[in-house]
């Protein structure tokens, strides 16, 4: 299962990265009811069913609010983020968010530094600078995942153990994803400074 707010699988495969940077999925959030002008929630990120990260939603008419809280200074730290829609092919409408810094329309935003942008938009910014162990553990980590069926980046939570799978060979890959999981957080938490301050809450 995904974080809280989660529902179907969706496959994806981007960098490691990026999938480690709060995926925000307009998709889920639409699945769920909650998107609805007026109405707000929590959204969270949860790893080993432990919130890792979490923001907090504000429903507008063609837009929505994120916000988050800084531990270390208080601050609040708010972002509007324009919505848009298309209509469907089986009639009835698909719900996108524009990127807030290219006006793209994408499914997923991703927080990679401050604020949420789209994948492109997001992964610029540090994609070259970390060229290390956090970006190797990602990548196997998504491996394991790929095997499981599960969604890619552990900020989308775990999944189940696959139909036909053993249990032994289900236990050794979690095992193994668990302690990949471990090393990626730490590295996250380094790379992603608010998120950092998020873990420590
Ligand atoms: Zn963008």
């Amino acid at each position: 299962m995904g974080g809280r707010g989660s529902g179907r699988r969706s496959s994806y495969s981007g960098k490691a990265e990026t999938n480690d940077s709060m995926p925000l999925d307009i998709r889920k959030i639409t699945r769920k009811g909650l998107l609805v002008p007026g109405n707000g929630f929590s959204w969270q990120w949860l790893v080993n069913d432990r919130q890792v990260a979490g923001i907090s939603i504000r429903v507008d008419f063609e837009s929505m609010v994120l916000s988050y809280r800084m531990k270390s200074t208080g601050e609040v730290v708010e972002q509007r983020v324009q919505t848009q829609t298309s209509p469907c092919h089986l009639g009835g409408q698909r719900h996108w968010f524009t990127c807030p810094r290219c006006s793209k329309r994408v499914a997923v935003l991703y927080a990679p530094g401050r604020y949420f942008a789209c994948r492109q938009c997001g992964g610029l910014g540090y994609a070259t600078q970390n060229e290390g162990a956090g970006d190797r553990a990602s990548t196997k980590t998504d491996k394991l995942r790929k095997r499981m069926g599960w969604e890619a980046g552990i900020l989308n939570g775990d999944g189940a153990k696959p139909k036909g799978m053993h249990w032994k060979t289900y236990h050794r890959l979690k095992g193994r994803h668990d302690a990949l999981v471990q090393v990626s957080l730490h590295y996250i938490g380094r790379k992603l400074g608010f998120l950092h301050k998020l873990l420590e809450r």
